[in-house]
C-alpha cells in the first residue's frame, strides 16, 4: 500500500504542475527519507530523472537494515549555456551497508540529445592519462587495473570546474564517499560554450517591526523548503503583513535564489536546515560541519544573507552537535504535524489552541495542506492580537519560548 502511495505521489509531482522547479519528498514514518530532484520541463530529461529516482527508492525499500534506514537524494542543476542543461543526483543510502552514488545528465535541447564527455571535450583520449594519474594521486588505494576501464559517464560543470565523478566500486577504492576530480575549465579544450552564472542583484533590506514590551508575539517557522509552494506562502504572509522564518535545505537553495531574496525583502528570515537533510546524529563532527557550512555558503552566495539559526533535521540533535557550530539551535513548542495529518482542520487544531506569546510554530514548506491551513492560522492569531515576528526578533525581544 505504501509503495503504491509513493508511486502515486511521484506521478502526481511530475504531471501535476507545469511551473514547478523541483520536487521534494521528506518522510520519517518508518525510515528517514529526503528526496529532492529538479523539474526541467524537458520531458525526456524529466522522465529519465524521475525514473532514476523511483528506481533508487525501490532499491532502498528492498534493502535489509537493522535500524531505521536512511535515504538522501540531493541535486545540482546548471544551465551550461542557453541550449544545454546539466543535472546531478547524489544518493546516499544508510542501511546495513552504506552506499554513495551519483548520476548525472547533460542534455542539449536543440539536438534533442544527451551529451557525453566526448561531446564536451576535444581529444579526450590525450586527457585520459592525466585524469588517471591525478585520480591515483588523490585516491592512493585505487586499483590501477580497475582504473584502466573507468568511464567518464558522470560529470558536472560550474563556473570554474568540470568535475568528474566515479562511483567508489568503479575504481575499487575503499572510500565509501563519492570519488571526484575537479578539472579547471581553463585547462580544457572545450567543444561547447559554457556561460558563466549571471551576477544577480543580492540586495535585501531587513524590515524592522514595531514591537512594544507588552505585545503578544509569535514566530511561524517553515522547514524543508524552498519549494514550489514558497511563493504561495509568501503571498499569504504578505496579505496579512506577517512574516516567518524559513529553515532551508542547502542543496535546494541555488535553484531558488530569486524566491529566497523575496523572502528576505518581505521581512521574513532564513535559517539553516543542513545541506542534504541527513539525520545529523549519525554524522561525524566534520560531516556535520560540512552540512552546516555548505548551506551557510549557498545562502550567502544566492541572497547575501548569513543565517544565525539552525534547525536540526527530524528534530534530532545532541549537545555535542550543538557545540560544533556557532549557529543557535532552534526547536519549536507548537507542532502542526502538517506532514502527518494531511488535513487543514487537524492542522488548525494542532496549532491554534496551543499558541502563547513567544511560541514557535513548526510547519513545513512543500505541503499542500499546510499551505491551505496557513491563511486561517495567520488570520486567527492576528484577530487574537498576536504580532508575527521572526525567530531572531523573538530572541531580540527576549520573548523566546525556551527551546533549549
Ligand atoms: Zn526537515
Amino acid at each position: 500500500m505504501r509503495k503504491l502511495f509513493i508511486l502515486i505521489v511521484f506521478i502526481f509531482f511530475i504531471s501535476g504542475c507545469t511551473n514547478e522547479r523541483d520536487v521534494s519528498y521528506i518522510s520519517e514514518d518508518n525510515e528517514y527519507v529526503s528526496i529532492s530532484y529538479p523539474v526541467t520541463n524537458i520531458n525526456i530529461l524529466d522522465e529519465e530523472i524521475s525514473s532514476y529516482v523511483n528506481k533508487t527508492y525501490y532499491e532502498f525499500k528492498n534493502m535489509k537494515y537493522a535500524d531505521k534506514p536512511e535515504l538522501n537524494i540531493s541535486y545540482t542543476y546548471k544551465e551550461i549555456n542557453s541550449d544545454t542543461v546539466n543535472v546531478s543526483l547524489k544518493t546516499e543510502i544508510i542501511a546495513d551497508k552504506k552506499i554513495n552514488k551519483i548520476k548525472t545528465f547533460t542534455y542539449n535541447k536543440s539536438n534533442k540529445k544527451f551529451l557525453t564527455m566526448e561531446d564536451l571535450i576535444n581529444d579526450l583520449e590525450s586527457l585520459d592519462y592525466e585524469i588517471k594519474k591525478e585520480l591515483l594521486e588523490k585516491y592512493q588505494d585505487a586499483d590501477m587495473d580497475y582504473l584502466s576501464n573507468v568511464s567518464y559517464d558522470y560529470f558536472t560543470v560550474d563556473d570554474e570546474n568540470l568535475t568528474l565523478y566515479f562511483n567508489p566500486a568503479e575504481i575499487k577504492s575503499n572510500h565509501d564517499e563519492l570519488i571526484y576530480l575537479d578539472i579547471p575549465l581553463d585547462s580544457l579544450d572545450l567543444l561547447i560554450d559554457i556561460d558563466k552564472s549571471k551576477d544577480e542583484e543580492l540586495y535585501f533590506s531587513i524590515k524592522k517591526k514595531n514591537i512594544a514590551a507588552d505585545d503578544k508575539v509569535v514566530a511561524l517557522t517553515f522547514d524543508d523548503g524552498p519549494s514550489k509552494y514558497t511563493e504561495s506562502i509568501l503571498d499569504v504572509l504578505k496579505k496579512y503583513d506577517a512574516c516567518a522564518t524559513f529553515f532551508v535545505v542547502g542543496n535546494r537553495v541555488p535553484f531558488y535564489g530569486d524566491i529566497l531574496r523575496r523572502t528576505l525583502n518581505e521581512g521574513s528570515e532564513l535559517g539553516n536546515h543542513s545541506y542534504d537533510h541527513k539525520l545529523l546524529t549519525r554524522l561525524s563532527k566534520e560531516d556535520f560541519q560540512d552540512e552546516v557550512n555548505k548551506t551557510q555558503e549557498a545562502i550567502k552566495k544566492f541572497t547575501g544573507f548569513t543565517p544565525t539559526l539552525f534547525r536540526p533535521t527530524y528534530g534530532g540533535y545532541t549537545n555535542a552537535l550543538k557545540s560544533y557550530t556557532d549557529l543557535r539551535f532552534v526547536l519549536w513548542d507548537v507542532d502542526s504535524r502538517d506532514w502527518e495529518v494531511k488535513s487543514k482542520e487537524k492542522i488548525l487544531k494542532n496549532v491554534l489552541p496551543n499558541v502563547k506569546s513567544g511560541s514557535i510554530i513548526l510547519m513545513h514548506d512543500g505541503l499542500k495542506y499546510g499551505l491551505n491551513a496557513l491563511e486561517d492560522i495567520v488570520k486567527d492569531l492576528k484577530n487574537d492580537g498576536y504580532k508575527f515576528v521572526t525567530v531572531s526578533e523573538l530572541l531580540e525581544f527576549n520573548k523566546l519560548w525556551d527551546s533549549e
